[in-house]
């Protein structure tokens, strides 16, 4: 199956605030990401904060422009930002937002801003407008007599529903959510994440799927991506990366997601925080705070090297040619 969107070694800087009296140093946001979401199938994209996550989910989308890389939609180039070319493609590509209260107009009923993508692509005539935004409303799990409601008179987890309703309305191939359930309160959550769900298998949607909480990210996606100040360090199915996760970061993030059922596995610490992505560490990010660091990591940058079927990591110790290095520790 041919992927619906690839992304080739992305890099994204940007200029740091300058110090009192230094320059403007540059911060690669993302640095060399390469990751690829097959129709209908979800890519969960993970990290803390600071990991360039979210960056990576606008350059998908075309809605940052990558300073090195290249992304390619359904076998096309991403045309530039605000072009005709652009807006075609951005009708079969939508975001998510984190905060849905931001995301909307609070001035507007909430019918009249779920049928604005139809409006702003032309898509069907106004009676065909309202019998969709109608079909939408019920898609999503809100009434359709809830169409003249504002933003304020409804939930957190109602107002989320509303920016996916949004989101879907044009038919698109490909949804990026960006911390989509991290403002609604825990109960509600698992309802919007089983939402997204359906809707992904009931309309053959790709997912990209980024978030900080791992818990969120096992009940969705197909595929896992970590990345760790702007690089991937490891990538596999779902499946392997919360049954074997390989990486001393990945191990330790998975390692503090309770599975129910399941023995609580050893608990890994993360120490410290993560590391200012303007003052990036020497060779491998992660060593400040890897509890299994050995010298060559403090010098040499590990390369995401395939470890096994389906799968990749970038760690010294999961390099086979590290026997010399592992016996001289
Ligand atoms: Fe830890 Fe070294 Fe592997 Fe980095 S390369 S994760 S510091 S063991």
């Amino acid at each position: 199956m041919s992927n619906l969107i690839e992304a080739s070694d992305l890099v994204k800087t940007y200029a740091s605030r300058r110090s009192l009296f230094g320059k403007p140093s540059m911060v690669r946001a993302v640095d060399g990401v390469s990751l690829s979401v097959a129709p209908a199938t979800t890519l969960g994209i993970v990290g803390e904060s600071g990991s360039g996550k979210s960056t990576m989910g606008r350059l998908l989308l075309g809605l940052e422009t990558p300073t090195e890389g290249s992304v390619q939609f359904d076998g096309q180039a991403m045309p530039p930002l605000e072009t005709a070319a652009w807006r075609k493609h951005r009708a079969r590509m939508q975001l998510v937002f984190q905060d849905p209260l931001a995301a909307l107009d609070r001035r507007l009923p909430i019918g009249q801003q779920i049928g604005e993508p139809l409006a702003v692509h032309g898509i069907g005539t106004d009676a065909e407008r309202r019998e969709r935004v109608s079909s939408l409303l019920a898609a999503v799990g809100l009434r359709r007599d809830q169409e003249s409601s504002y933003p304020h008179q409804l939930s957190g987890g109602q107002r989320q529903r509303v920016v996916i309703a949004r989101a879907i309305a044009s038919d698109p191939q490909l949804l990026v959510c960006d911390e989509p359930v991290s403002a609604l309160d825990v109960s509600i959550q698992a309802q919007v994440v089983n939402l997204l769900r359906d809707l992904q298998e009931t309309r053959g949607i790709a997912m990209g799927f980024i978030s900080h909480d791992l818990k969120v990210v096992r009940n969705v996606a197909d595929r896992v991506a970590v990345m760790y100040l702007g690089r991937i360090v490891e990538e596999a199915s779902s499946e392997d990366i919360f049954r074997e996760p390989l990486h001393p970061y990945t191990r330790a993030l998975v390692s503090s997601v309770p599975v129910p059922g399941a023995a609580l596995r050893d608990r890994v610490i993360l120490r410290g925080e993560p590391p200012n992505p303007a003052a990036r560490p020497s060779g491998c990010a992660f060593h400040p705070r890897c509890s299994v660091a050995v010298a060559r990591c403090r010098i040499e940058v590990p390369l995401l090297k395939p470890v096994d079927e389906g799968r990749k990591a970038a760690c010294h110790l999961l390099d086979t040619q590290t026997d010399d290095t592992l016996s001289g520790r």
